[in-house]
């Protein structure tokens, strides 16, 4: 398996956008969808002569191990681990001693940084494509950086905000304001279920709104009728939120979230949500609940997020 999906360089000059999917292997749509990209990318100057295209974009396949076994990670969560010491100790190793998630994250650093030498873009513009164990998980989520909000606000997907101070060692956490070399906009989208096949549509989707927000085609070119999908669902969805609370889970072994929450589905205080060793727990707030877990996996039992 390739850490490259694809690549497409335009006929004139740009930023350098990366495209990072299946960072948790489990999520095998943004693969599909960055395959599909690049395959409508390569016909689009053919179906349409004007079509012009500024810089570079590749597509990088996250956790390969993990991602041919089917599994979110190995050893450790590639979104949990971009600390900046941690990956400056990674960049002294011998790549040949490196296993597991550890070889990835150099791997892709590596990758990212031979693009960055080759093409010595201005900028670098990163999206994270993601999709999650609960239903009605469309949305993108910004930095506390302006344009990574804006960018974010072109989506057609609600954006949170605030996500990132909860937790740390995400990809975006590293993109946004350790990744030294570059001036770098980072955000993330979360495509809806797993196993959902529209979540591959709106992972396509999401990247032509991405570079059309970016400008790097104009807002004409590469037809994207899988706009629909996302414009679909957001319409009845708050546009901004902010995470207010964050349920941590020690052992993912003895979280039990009570089945059937849906992604911004409105929870009052007090609302049992879920058992952890058998306690009951409960919501310490009203709000509308986001990301509950539902997989054997993961850290953050729940978010709960405001409406702006
Ligand atoms: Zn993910």
């Amino acid at each position: 398996m390739q850490r490259i999906i694809g690549k497409y360089t335009g006929d004139k000059p740009g930023p350098l956008i990366v495209i990072t999917a299946a960072m948790h292997g489990n999520e095998p749509a943004g693969v599909k969808a960055l395959d599909l990209l690049f395959k409508m990318l390569e016909v689009e100057p053919i179906t349409r002569p004007g079509f012009s295209y500024r810089g570079e974009i590749i597509g990088i396949l996250g956790n390969i191990s993990a991602f041919s076994q089917q599994k979110r990670y190995i050893k450790k969560d590639i979104n949990r681990c971009w600390y900046p010491e941690y990956i400056a100790q990674l960049l002294q190793k011998d790549k040949n001693d490196l296993r597991d998630e550890d070889f990835e994250i150099r791997d892709i650093l590596d990758t990212i940084g031979d693009e960055i030498d080759r093409l010595k873009p201005s900028r670098l513009f990163l999206l994270d494509l993601h999709t999650t164990s609960s239903d009605g998980g469309i949305f993108c989520i910004a930095t506390d950086e302006a344009e990574s909000l804006e960018i974010a606000k072109h989506i057609h997907a609600p954006v949170i905000t605030g996500l990132l101070d909860g937790i740390n060692g995400t990809t975006l956490h590293y993109f946004n304001t350790h990744n030294k070399k570059i001036k770098t906009t980072a955000i993330a989208f979360e495509g809806g279920h797993h196993d959902d096949p529209l979540s591959v549509n709106r992972c396509i989707a999401a990247t032509i709104n991405f570079m059309r927000a970016i400008g790097v085609i104009h807002s004409d070119d590469v037809e994207n009728r899988h706009d629909y999908v996302l414009q679909q669902y957001s319409n009845h969805l708050p546009q901004i939120v902010r995470v207010i609370y964050r349920y941590h889970i020690q052992d993912n072994k003895k979280w039990q979230m009570k089945p059937g929450y849906k992604n911004f589905q409105k929870i009052t205080a007090g609302e049992i949500l879920a058992r952890y060793d058998g306690e009951k727990v409960t919501a310490p707030c009203d709000g509308l609940i986001l990301m509950p877990l539902y997989q054997s996996q993961g850290q953050d039992g729940f978010f709960i997020v405001k409406e702006m």
